[in-house]
């Protein structure tokens, strides 16, 4: 799994809960019971949404759709792994705030999505 490549770089506790999302599945009907009724903009504002989008920015530190370097957020193709990205990261987008502006005017995604930018400190 592709986390491992990068484990070091998070908490042991984040390292843990990752496994566990992998091995034991009733862990992770669990977490996803529990995120699941979660507004978007508040399953984003916790340290497990923002850990996440730190590893998917550690696999892409660019904007995939420009290459800017700088205001890197992280967009969701879509919201079928909510809770679980971490295990899904082909499903979530690395975007500049610009790029990431765009995607949301161009499409009928929430407007909360749009609201919920989701920059990590660099
Ligand atoms: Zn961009
Ligand atoms: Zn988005």
């Amino acid at each position: 799994m592709l986390f491992t490549v990068f484990a070091d770089l998070f908490p042991k506790p984040f390292q843990d809960h990752v496994y566990r999302l992998q091995a034991d599945t009733q862990y992770r009907t669990d977490f996803q019971a529990e995120v699941n009724p979660m507004p978007i903009e508040i399953w984003e504002s916790t340290p497990k949404w923002r850990l996440t989008a730190k590893f998917r920015k550690l696999i892409n530190r660019t904007c995939e759709r420009c290459g800017r370097t700088q205001n890197l957020e992280v967009h969701h193709k879509t919201y079928r792994f909510k809770g679980i990205e971490i295990l899904y990261p082909q499903d979530l987008e690395v975007v500049c705030n610009s790029c990431h502006r765009g995607i949301h005017q161009l499409s009928l995604w929430p407007a909360q999505c749009h609201q919920a930018r989701l920059a990590y400190p660099q």
